[in-house]
């Protein structure tokens, strides 16, 4: 559908970019200059719960980030800039799968997106509930952060409930490892470092009167640095070894990092700040929000150029209030012509005519 209203507007398109991505591509005039954009395209797997005409029609599948909504955006700002555009050199336009589960950005660069549609600088919005509708937050530096999960195994010897001593219980030894794992952030790293560790998963057979052979422990570490990650990681081994080692159990550590940091450039998230402020208004914009610990694969974009990721406020009335991911979620439409505004004036005023 994307792809046809491209065409629809007389806009270059390209087709299975890393999966089901889909590339506008823009020129006028003989300006060497290139901007690209990026909206997201998945949803997410939740029942949608409102009640509303425009609710979901996929059960189990509910646009509950908005990505319908800032795709909607970016679509409207290409057709507005293929029929009255005035700029000078050539927009990219990035329309994106698969950001939930991180792999989205790294899929459409491996298929080679900055190589074969070459841009001086990449940009991205994400809506944000609990922000005033229309409102522009953004920050330069780290402004979304890297995820990494982890997945621990512990093995003992399963043995009869009645008789512990005849085995080595995996749920006592990973009981300990997860109350363990509570001083990785309060003791392993510098207070002035961000960072959450969570443990999500605490798995065993479940039986009643049988101490299981093994337990499953996952989780997910967030922080806004590699290095950061990095001594997460290393301190996570340690403290699983030691622990499982005091009481007679082995163990497995899997530690895989999923989504990079978000880091702005300066200089584009100052570029964002001052269309936004001239756009909407100076008090509209914050310029230096703080930094977010969810986690958005656009970061992998950012390793490779430079750009800026901002927050669109939702509103914070009513189901535009309600959290992202939230089954009661809903994009707030009044924002739409905000967002395809910014991009259309981002395009005109970064590639002059
Ligand atoms: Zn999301
Ligand atoms: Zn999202």
């Amino acid at each position: 559908m994307i792809a046809d209203q491209l065409r629809s507007g007389g806009i270059e398109v390209h087709e299975g970019i890393g999966g089901t991505g889909v590339v506008g591509i823009l020129r006028r005039g003989t300006g060497a200059g290139s901007i690209a954009i990026r909206a997201e395209m998945d949803a997410l797997p939740i029942s949608e719960q409102n009640q509303f005409a425009y609710r979901s029609t996929q059960a189990g599948k509910m646009h509950a980030c908005g990505h319908d909504g800032h795709t909607s955006m970016l679509l409207g700002a290409a057709l507005y800039l293929a029929s009255h555009g005035r700029f000078e050199g050539t927009a990219v336009f990035i329309f994106q799968p698969d950001e939930e589960s991180g792999r989205g950005a790294r899929a459409m660069l491996e298929a080679g997106l900055f190589e074969r549609f070459p841009a001086d600088v990449v940009f991205a919005l994400h809506n944000l509930p609990g922000l005033e509708a229309g409102r522009i937050a953004v920050r330069p530096e780290a402004v979304m952060a890297c995820e990494d999960i982890f997945r621990i195994g512990i093995t003992g010897n399963g043995t009869h409930a009645a008789m512990p001593h005849k085995g080595t219980d995996p749920i006592v030894a990973g009981a300990h490892v997860v109350t363990a794992l509570q001083t990785l952030v309060a003791r392993e790293l510098d207070p002035l470092d961000y960072a959450v560790v969570s443990v999500t998963d605490f798995q065993t057979t479940g039986v009643r009167n049988v101490i299981p052979g093994s337990v499953t422990i996952s989780g997910d570490a967030r922080s806004f640095t590699r290095p950061v990650g990095d001594a997460i990681d290393a301190a996570m081994r340690r403290i699983v070894s030691g622990v499982a080692a005091a009481h007679g159990a082995k163990c497995e550590v899997h530690y895989n990092r999923e989504f990079t940091a978000t880091i702005n450039t300066a200089r584009e998230a100052g570029i964002v700040a001052e269309l936004g402020a001239s756009l909407f208004g100076r008090d509209m914009v914050d310029a230096n929000c703080p930094p977010l610990l969810a986690s958005d694969d656009f970061g992998a974009l950012l390793e490779h150029r430079p750009g800026a990721y901002f927050f669109l406020g939702n509103g914070t009335e009513g189901a535009n209030g309600r959290a992202l991911h939230n089954p009661g979620y809903d994009f707030n439409d009044g924002i739409l012509d905000k967002g395809a505004e910014f991009w259309v004036r981002l395009v005109e005023t970064q590639l002059p005519a």
